[in-house]
């Protein structure tokens, strides 16, 4: 593949960046009130994408000197038992912070989960108080992958303000928060889906894409105008590796910058969320509860 690299966004340098910073902040804090931030991380179940995720998360956490303890559960944990944990960790003060990884198995409800977090100790910005805050501009917990994607384009410079941007995915987690950010910042944004008629007819009139499908190549030169910018937020396993959503070496000639997938918005990612828990491990400490 004959890739023009100077047009790569380069996720691992930006998320070193804002990992160095954090850790300055961080320590300053601890001095400051002299206990160690501690997360609590829930996962059921062995979805091979979170532990990794997890793993990675962690060796963040270490390196900024973030305790972590995991909560791991079998996929047969009912819901009114693992709402009784995430009681027990809200009440904890001990515990600065509590990420749930998603996947859930079917049987326990995401909204019910998200719903009984203390929304201060809501790493994920999930909480409908802190979701809601970010929709009315109010930003304080951003979800973790939306807020990499602002960062990776602040970091670039890119301008949002009155730029067509098109978003591939509304879910809660990436797309919806994500559009609500983007309108804060006074840009013009579309949002498709799966259900969205002729996706080219958005994206050919976007000076920025980002797409979060988790669909291979699905976002090829045909898709884009000249000098668009592409953040590809999709993580695809395949026999061949991680992939992204965008067909790389065809949009390179035309794209004026893109993430690759693996090495892009990913390690912004989970540096974004050492960011919140910085932000849950400050709300505790200033507003312990009873
Ligand atoms: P999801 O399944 O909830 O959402 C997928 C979205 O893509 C939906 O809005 C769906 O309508 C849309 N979509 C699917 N196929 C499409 C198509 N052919 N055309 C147009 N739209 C289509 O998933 P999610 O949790 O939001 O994650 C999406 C992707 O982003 C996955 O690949 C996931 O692994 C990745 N992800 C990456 C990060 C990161 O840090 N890089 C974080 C979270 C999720």
């Amino acid at each position: 593949m004959n890739i023009q690299t100077s047009k790569l966004i380069n996720g691992k340098n930006i998320a070193t960046h804002l990992k160095n910073q954090l850790k300055q902040e961080l320590q300053q804090l601890i001095t400051h009130y002299h206990t160690q931030p501690c997360i609590a991380t829930i996962k059921v179940g062995h979805d091979p994408s979170s532990e990794l995720y997890l793993k990675l998360r962690d060796q963040a956490c270490t390196e900024a000197g973030i305790k972590s303890i995991h909560n791991n559960f079998e996929k047969n944990i009912t819901q009114p038992q693992l709402i009784q944990k995430i009681n027990q960790l809200n009440k904890d003060p001990a515990i600065h912070g509590i990420m749930v990884q998603y996947p859930l198995p079917p049987h326990i409800t995401q909204k019910t989960i998200i719903e009984t977090l203390s929304p201060i100790k809501d790493v994920e910005g999930l909480h409908p108080i802190n979701l809601g805050k970010t929709l009315l501009g109010d930003e304080h917990l951003i979800p973790c992958t939306p807020q990499a994607v602002l960062t990776i384009l602040e970091y670039e410079k890119i301008p949002l303000q009155g730029k067509n941007i098109v978003i591939i995915n509304h879910s809660n987690i990436v797309g919806k928060p994500l559009a609500a950010l983007l309108l804060n910042r006074n840009a013009t944004v579309a949002i498709c889906h799966i259900y969205t008629k002729n996706l080219t007819q958005y994206t050919q009139n976007a000076d920025i894409i980002i797409t979060a499908t988790g669909k291979p190549n699905l976002i090829t030169s045909s898709h884009i105008k000249q000098n668009t910018i592409i953040i590809d937020v999709g993580i695809i396993q395949t026999p061949h590796g991680i992939t992204g959503d965008v067909k790389l070496d065809d949009v390179i000639e035309k794209t004026k910058k893109v993430t690759p997938v693996p090495g892009g918005v990913g390690p912004v990612t989970i540096a974004s969320s050492l960011k919140n828990m910085i932000k849950t491990y400050k709300n505790c400490m200033e507003h312990p509860q009873k």
